[in-house]
């Protein structure tokens, strides 16, 4: 805690649903589309949404509701990463080198037999960082248990798009078929959770190269009649490209293009190797895309043209991608890099700002997951999904300030609270609705299973 702030009397582990609370004395930054910052500002919240935000002169009468003093601490919307990989957090660091292909035939005889076990303790190490690290709402994919990522996440409070990536096995080098062993696991995980709305789901398939043009076709079919997001991975590098090309004749985009799977409702992550006619196919699609700069960096994928997707209207989000390929999952991290690494590529001093990425990892991460009526931003109507962040810098708190500080300086070391639909889950450190410590046994015991010799 930074000197000078009083601690808050307002952890609250079972915030009563039926009483509005009035968070005020805070520096609340909506992340709206014109970045609006409340130096003074207040935040009301009825039913686990936001009733009202704005300056604190401005403040609504609010008669028997909750009132928490922030003590000038900022607030700003919970971060959404687009992109991750919950279930494969138990191998973190195992795998540090190589370009993706031959990374993933290194990572092949670790990750093809992992267990439903496995991945479950995965998704809770995957989220326990997450929410510490200011995420509120995470888009997982896997192979196998398309309905265990969403259900660890709503145990522990946060949001979650979970799904299975589909994959032809003729095409793979490891893994059992998972199809329509994914359709089956989707459907029940929605059946499930259907009064769950911190839940959502998708269908998906893994990419141009690890799929069948019929397996696309299907998956994207069955998203479709589901009303449900068709998610993939896509020219993610270099070699991909080239193995689209041979195999089909088009590049990867042209390829999902000519099959029909690209629409407002398709997530791609990565889009690192797209050409200028490919950019215009994704953007009269209305198709939305994960970026994952440490990801693409650390895989020597290459470096995604974000400015001239953004340029043309296509929303972009941030993604961490696994904790194989990144290793953190940090969305402070990603912002910075997101904008250094364009800043570095392009050698142009302006390539990306702080409030691009702002915007990148908060209401354009939502609307790359189609959620965006609900949340991203911190505005009357939308919930309550929002990080307290001790930021206390020396010169005092301007948006400037505090917008420079929240994509170059800050990290999980300044989330002081994580409130999702209004109710606390994280708060000093500290997960209101689980024992971390007999979570970490169970992770560490599974762990340890896996690290035995066979
Ligand atoms: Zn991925």
């Amino acid at each position: 805690m930074s000197p000078g702030l009083v601690a808050p009397a307002w952890y609250s582990p079972n915030n009563p649903s039926d009483m509005d609370t009035l968070l005020r004395n805070a520096f609340v930054y909506t992340g709206d589309a014109a970045h609006t910052c409340f130096a003074d500002g207040a935040l009301l919240v009825s039913d686990g949404r936001l009733r009202w935000v704005g300056d604190a002169a401005q403040q609504p009468a609010a008669p028997g509701a909750r009132v928490v003093d922030l003590g000038g601490r900022v607030v700003m919307p919970g971060l959404i990463n687009t992109h991750t990989h919950g279930g494969l957090s138990l191998h973190r660091g195992c795998c540090d080198s190589g370009n993706l292909f031959q990374w993933a035939q290194t990572l092949a005889p670790h990750t093809g037999p992992l267990s439903l076990e496995d991945n479950r303790q995965g998704c809770y190490q995957a989220v326990l960082e997450m929410v510490r690290s200011g995420i509120t709402t995470a888009c997982d994919c896997t192979r196998y248990g398309a309905g265990l990522f969403a259900a660890v996440a709503s145990e522990v409070g946060m949001r979650a798009l979970g799904g299975a990536l589909a994959n032809s096995p003729s095409l793979r080098t490891s893994g059992r078929p998972n199809w329509p062993a994914a359709l089956d696991e989707t459907r029940q995980a929605l059946a499930e959770r259907a009064g769950d709305a911190r839940c959502r789901f998708y269908l998906g398939a893994h990419s141009p190269y690890s799929c069948t043009p019929e397996l696309l076709v299907e998956v994207k079919a069955a998203a479709t009649a589901l009303g449900l997001p068709f998610v993939i991975h896509a020219a993610e590098s270099r070699e991909e490209v080239d193995l689209v090309l041979q195999r089909h004749g088009r590049r990867p985009i042209e390829h999902l293009h000519q099959l029909g799977v690209l629409d407002a409702r398709t997530i791609l992550g990565h889009c690192v190797w797209l050409d200028g006619g490919e950019l215009d196919l994704l953007a009269a699609s209305g198709a939305t895309v994960a970026h994952n700069p440490i990801s693409n960096a650390k895989l020597a994928s290459g470096v995604a043209p974000v400015e001239a997707m953004r340029t043309r209207g296509i929303p972009v989000g941030l993604g961490t991608d696994s904790m194989l390929s990144n290793n953190a999952l940090n969305l402070f991290q990603e912002m910075k890099f997101a904008v250094l690494l364009q800043r570095a590529h392009r050698l142009d001093g302006h390539a990306l700002s702080a409030r691009d990425a702002l915007a990148m990892a908060t209401r354009e991460g939502a609307q790359v997951l189609g959620w965006d009526a609900d949340i991203g931003s911190l505005e009357a109507g939308k919930e309550a999904d929002l990080v307290v962040l001790d930021l206390d810098h020396p010169l005092g708190l301007t948006p400037e300030r505090v917008l420079s500080d929240l994509v170059f300086a800050a990290g999980p070391q300044h989330v002081q609270a994580v409130l999702v639909h209004g109710e606390t889950i994280y708060e000093d450190g500290r997960f209101t609705r689980i024992d971390e410590s007999a979570v970490r046994a169970r992770i560490r015991q599974q762990g340890r299973q896996l690290s035995r010799p066979a």
